[in-house]
């Protein structure tokens, strides 16, 4: 099944990844936009879910933030974390960069033990605001699905052109290390290809980017729902375990869910 979120602020929820998180979504409520049309996305292809509606504009989400801050304090929950991510790529809303600062201002004002993080595809880090914005937060976590462009094509899809890992690559180096790469590991096909971005020359080419970048963590997971590509297999735990150990002995700190 396909999970879209119909607000901008949703849950908290209880991730695998970051603990009791509670979910901002800047992109439509009725529909996605990202772009990368990765064939694992939960919230399903792109052309799917085509919607006409507007973004939620910045001051309709500091306030529904606002008021969802304050109802969690009345009822004494405390989030770990407050995380961007939703019906698509975050970064890709015009106002990203004043919504981080509003976030922050929020943030330091209801939980000020709370992290932000803002799940994103990296693919927006060529804008300056962008990626102003994403050096302000505790956690820009960065996807990085393979080293290789024709699987990273193959899985993510991106809609530019002109994507090519080493440029995205480029522009993580500008964080020196201080973000935290995602990489979805999975294997099938798609299309008729054989998808396998588990294999020894995919992750020994991974490492090597890994071992350039020395992110401060690397979130190493796999499928954990229905997926719009209906070839498509989860990498088995012990697989992402191997990964692991071997990221393990660069120094790096791992978060493995499979
Ligand atoms: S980058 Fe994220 S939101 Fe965009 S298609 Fe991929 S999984 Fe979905």
């Amino acid at each position: 099944m396909t999970i879209l979120f119909h607000e901008i602020v949703y849950g908290p929820v209880h991730s695998r990844r970051m603990g009791t998180s509670l979910g901002v979504n800047l992109l439509p409520c009725d529909g996605k936009l990202c772009s990368f049309d990765c064939i694992y996305c939960e919230c399903g292809f792109n052309k799917d879910f085509r919607t006409k509606t507007k973004l939620p504009d910045r001051e309709n989400v500091r306030a529904a933030l606002e008021d969802r801050l304050q109802q969690l304090q009345r009822e004494r929950v405390t989030p770990n974390v407050i995380t961007f991510a939703g019906n698509g790529e975050p970064t890709m809303h015009p106002e990203f960069d004043g919504i981080i600062d509003d976030t922050l201002v929020l943030r330091n004002r209801y939980f000020p033990g709370a992290k932000i993080s803002v799940l994103s595809n990296g693919l927006h880090l060529n804008k300056k605001v962008v990626f102003d914005a994403m050096k302000k937060v505790d956690n820009p976590i960065l996807k990085l699905d393979s080293a290789f462009d024709e699987t990273a094509r193959r899985i993510d899809r991106p809609n530019a052109a002109t994507y090519s890992v080493s440029q995205q690559v480029e522009r993580y180096r500008m964080f020196q290390g201080d973000f935290i790469l995602q990489s979805m590991f999975l294997r099938g096909s798609f299309e008729g290809s054989v998808v396998d971005n588990t294999t020894d020359e995919e992750v020994s080419a991974w490492l090597a980017l890994v071992r350039s970048l020395r992110p401060r963590e690397v979130m190493i997971y796999t499928i954990d729902r229905e997926t719009p590509a209906r070839e498509l297999e989860k990498a088995p735990l012990e697989v992402l375990r191997e990964i692991a150990r071997r990221v393990g002995e660069l120094g790096i700190k791992t978060n493995v869910a499979g």
